[in-house]
């Protein structure tokens, strides 16, 4: 068993105390909900997408401290990027968490590393991600953990 400790660095817990960009987004343009029933946890991101930028992005709902903390992260990470610049950015957090290998340049990204060592955990990582993802593809389906293999 690995040190639990690593799984719940400082960056996770900052943001599972004080999650940024918490809350429905009256402005939304696009909405998807996230749902990993392995864990419970459940996520609805909102993007106000503007040209191909993502103008505004908040998210809700409630689960696991790994898969909220995940979600506030990911919205500080998304916001005024494209749709190709979140897909390589989802890619490199999703190396992060299932290799526990983190590019020096992504640093609070990196905080998520522990999380490979705990394979269960991967989707609540993932979860926020996945629902952005599908709300930038304006696929307003809810985007469940259960259909992939990460
Ligand atoms: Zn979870």
């Amino acid at each position: 068993m690995s040190d639990l400790s690593d799984l719940y660095q400082q960056v996770i817990l900052d943001h599972n105390r004080r999650p940024r960009n918490r809350g429905k987004l009256p402005t939304a343009n696009r909405v998807a909900h996230g749902d990993n029933p392995t864990c419970g946890d459940q996520c609805n991101v909102y993007l106000r997408v503007d040209g191909d930028k993502i103008a505004e992005i908040s998210f809700d709902g409630s689960g696991c401290a790994i898969s909220q903390a995940s979600a506030s992260l990911m919205t500080t990470q998304l916001k005024g990027r494209t749709a190709p610049e979140a897909q390589k950015l989802y890619d490199e957090f999703h190396h992060i968490v299932t290799t526990g290998e983190a590019p020096e340049e992504i640093s609070d990204l990196a905080a998520f590393a522990g999380v490979h060592a705990f394979p269960a955990r991967i989707k609540c990582a993932t979860l926020g991600w996945h629902a952005a993802l599908n709300a930038l593809k304006g696929d307003a389906a809810p985007a469940t953990t259960e259909s992939h293999n990460d």
